[in-house]
């Protein structure tokens, strides 16, 4: 029976009785049974009944392909009628009897043939009277006496539940997640086990591990005198499983069931090779087991289950690698409470974007966005957040809210942004006028009160629990060091600053594949000494107002070189035009002229002097470095003299150069010599030997297309594909935003392309770059460090391409590490 005939439950329920696990008597029914059904075609209801004898109670469960995709409600207790009832009352007793007619009436009443279920409303709390009163509200409705023949009963649950999956809201909300137009329904029938009755009678889940940590934990509910999943339904009703300190437990009411309910779970974990969850009833003491079903599990969880049956020796690494979406790494990549941590729970909301966080509450986003001025953690607690608390949730450590659901604004910002975010804490009352927050418990917190935020599980903790920051966990730890002995591509990071250099270092970056160097300059003093530098009028001047700049840049590499410890650096020469470091206003203009001690006119013509009609495509990069050489004369020596400072107290430092926006061999001929010189000189001052790599960013088409010429002169070309697509489209990275949708949605472009990457343009030209390049040097590495190179569809390109490693942003290292692991599996 395989899945793709019969549906996930109904394959899941067979490999179960292979299994000898005790089972109801099961039928399941096929598409296109299913189809045949509501096309209006009566199967041979005689036969399907005859496994199952004359007095069973039935129940229909659906089984799509993916349970995801939904599919109608199950119905239960199929074939109660009068005369079952009265051979139940014997059995069972009146009341347990009476129950179980009771809910088939309601149930065939509402979903089969489509009552109103008003009518029920004001039904007795005794279940005798109350099955009277049901079956005498459904005749007075239908104008019929309830259905009596078991085999009429079931073929009307088929029916309905048949035409149910066809009706148009079920197929497009199916469809919505991904199921294909024609996706078909198995219905799986089944035997019930009853639930209701003497004895230990009941239904539960049980689980093995925690659905949010993954950990090893017996969870799961159990109910007496109830079915199906009512026990998760009625939660405070239902028990505990396991026995400990919360309360009565499953395993103290009927210790053998529980033990054998753990056996069965434990046995399907290691034959069905997943991690499941039990559906289970007991009857009279004895246990059912009625399905299986794959642990829910958030990607924490997710990590640790593959990894743990790996290392169980129940699935290879390689499949445990598989098992894991790499961009849902992306939840594991925020700080998390210590689960060993004591938490002192105040209340719980929905956890609408992943991570924790603490800090103090402040009511508005000015109250946020003040105290980050201070460099204090803060959690912005709103109603509700809207487009004017962005900036305030970005200041904040972390937002909460009392009203909205999973896609409410501030749940949507929080993800976007990454930051902790529980939204629907409905529990607590908001006096926000008062600024205060009264929790469940009475407890009373006010602003500059300490809490903490789990963006993941929704729970609002007060204090500050230790933390475990991203990454530490060792299930994590432990994927990403298999994926890194089976991957055959590099993953380096692009890391500007010190702080993004030891994200990098923490997540295993193979070292950096892109700093860009110009992002160095935001700090005030130094923008001061780029202003003098663009404003001197002699290379003296030039020289001298970079002399400022030197010990600035040579501290800055050193630190890179000190953090990646003999890694690869790779440095990207300064690539912006210089007026973006020019006021655009006539203040900046008069504040510049007063801190440079130049007349205003001067600094005006100057500024215009440096307009261009098309920056991006003008004096930038290369061309800049050529214009202006003092500039990439001055980064040369920062970058070999903190090649020789940090030599000398760690691994020897090979630093990588990039020339950014290159288009011909010449350029790169040019500043390889003014390069090659000023190393000569920084050897012959400090004594020191070091070599160094140089390499061309291919941004430009002509790059690519001329590769076998420029190779010959670099160790590396870098593919910059957020330039190469800007042009090779000859769409600006900056404004293309204004349209891009509009060419999305009529299908101009499949997707963004500085996004995704644009294999059929984009991509040939990498892969002409890269084979032209290689021919004229066999050595050549090659290497992807644009926006794309963290996607996994890029990394498989490039991999393809030959290429020897990908560079994305420190927080993607881990993703692409994995993406990669899986192309090499
Ligand atoms: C690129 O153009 O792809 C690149 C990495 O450089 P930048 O984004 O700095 O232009
Ligand atoms: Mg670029």
């Amino acid at each position: 029976m395989a899945a793709s005939t019969h549906g996930g439950r109904a394959k899941c329920l067979q490999r179960l009785v292979r299994l000898e696990l005790p089972v109801p008597r099961t039928v399941a029914l096929s598409f296109d049974a299913v189809n045949a059904i509501a096309a209006g075609e009566t199967p041979d209801m005689s036969a399907l009944l005859q496994p199952f004898g004359d007095s069973a109670v039935l129940c229909v469960r659906p089984s799509s392909e993916d349970p995801d995709w939904g599919g109608p409600g199950a119905i239960l207790n199929i074939g109660m009628n009068d005369a079952r009832y009265v051979e139940l009352s014997d059995r069972l007793g009146k009341a347990a009897a009476a129950d179980l007619y009771l809910r088939f009436v309601q149930s065939y009443s509402v979903h089969v043939a489509r009552v109103d279920p008003d009518l029920f409303d004001d039904l007795s709390d005794d279940p005798v009277e109350a099955l009277g009163e049901a079956l005498a509200a459904y005749e007075e409705d239908i104008e019929e006496a309830f259905p009596q023949d078991t085999g009429a009963q079931l073929l009307e649950v088929l029916k309905s539940m048949a035409r149910a999956w066809q009706g148009t809201t079920a197929r497009l909300l199916r469809q919505a997640k991904g199921a294909p137009a024609d996706a078909g329904l198995g219905l799986v029938v089944q035997e019930m086990a009853l639930g209701l009755g003497t004895g230990v009678s009941g239904s539960g889940v049980m689980q093995l591990v925690n659905s949010d940590t993954g950990a090893r934990q017996c969870t799961g509910r159990y109910l007496s005198q109830s079915q199906g999943r009512e026990a998760l339904n009625q939660e405070k009703d239902a028990v505990f499983l396991q026995k400990d300190d919360r309360g009565p437990s499953l395993q103290e009411m009927a210790p053998e069931a529980f033990a054998d309910l753990k056996t069965y779970t434990k046995l399907m974990r290691e034959k069905l090779r997943e991690e499941m969850q039990s559906e289970f009833t007991i009857e009279d003491g004895k246990v059912y087991l009625l399905d299986g079903v794959r642990v829910a599990r958030s990607a924490r969880a997710a990590v640790s289950i593959a990894v743990a049956l790996a290392e169980d020796g129940i699935i290879s690494r390689e499949e445990a690698l598989m098992r894991i979406e790499p961009r849902a790494l992306n939840e594991l990549l925020h700080r998390q409470i210590d689960p060993e941590a004591p938490r002192d729970e105040l209340a719980r909301g929905i956890g609408a974007s992943p991570g924790a966080a603490s800090g103090k509450i402040v009511f508005t986003a000015a109250d946020a966005q003040a105290a980050d001025a201070q460099g204090e953690a803060t959690i912005l607690v709103r109603r509700e957040t809207s487009p004017e608390d962005i900036r305030g949730m970005h200041a904040a450590a972390g937002v909460l809210t009392e009203r909205g659901g999973i896609t409410s604004h501030a749940a949507v910002i929080g993800r976007g942004i990454g930051k902790p975010c529980v939204v629907g804490a409905n529990d607590i009352t908001f006096q926000t006028k008062r600024k205060r927050l009264v929790f469940p418990d009475g407890r009373m917190l006010k602003a500059g009160d300490v809490i903490t935020i789990d963006g993941s599980s929704g729970e609002v903790l007060a204090g500050e629990p230790k933390m475990l920051e991203a990454a530490r966990d060792d299930s994590f730890r432990t994927l990403m060091e298999w994926a890194d002995a089976t991957r055959d591509i590099e993953v380096r990071a692009n890391a500007d600053t010190p702080e993004d250099a030891l994200v990098a270092q923490n997540f295993k970056a193979q070292g950096i594949g892109l700093c860009r160097t110009e992002h160095m300059f935001v700090d005030p003093s130094r923008l001061i000494a780029i202003r003098e530098m663009i404003f001197a009028d002699s290379s003296e001047d030039r020289a001298s107002a970079l002399e400022v700049l030197l010990p600035m840049q040579r501290a800055d590499f050193t630190d890179l070189f000190r953090i990646m410890q003999g890694l690869p650096v790779c440095i990207r020469l300064f690539d912006p035009p210089l007026h973006e470091y020019l006021p655009s206003d006539r203040d900046g203009i008069r504040e510049l002229a007063e801190a440079l001690d130049l007349p205003v006119a001067d600094v005006t013509e100057r500024v215009e002097a440096l307009d261009e009609y098309n920056p991006m495509l003008g004096m930038r990069g290369v061309r800049l470095g050529i214009a202006v050489p003092e500039i990439y004369e001055m980064q040369a020596r920062a970058i070999f003299e903190a090649t020789v400072e940090a030599s000398h107290d760690g691994e020897a430092v090979v630093p990588e150069i990039m020339i950014p926006l290159v288009s011909a061999m010449r350029e790169v001929e040019l500043v390889k010599k003014s390069v090659d010189a000023v190393a000569a000189a920084v050897r012959t001052e400090t004594g020191s030997e070091f070599t160094y790599r140089l390499g061309v960013m291919v941004e430009t088409p002509r790059a690519a297309l001329r590769a076998h010429e420029i190779a010959q002169h670099v160790s590396f070309l870098s593919f910059g594909t957020n330039d190469l697509t800007q042009m090779t489209y000859g769409l600006s990275r900056d404004d293309a935003g204004r349209f891009m949708s509009a060419y999305v949605q009529q299908g101009v472009y499949p997707e963004d392309p500085f996004h995704v990457l644009d294999v059929d343009g984009v991509g040939e030209l990498l892969e002409i770059g890269a084979k032209r390049g290689r021919e004229a040097a066999p050595e050549l590495t090659l290497s992807i460090c644009g926006e794309h190179g963290g996607n996994p569809e890029s990394i498989a390109f490039c991999r393809n391409a030959g290429f020897d490693y990908v560079s994305c942003s420190p927080f993607r290292v881990p993703v692409a590490r994995l993406a990669a692991a899986q192309l090499a599996v």
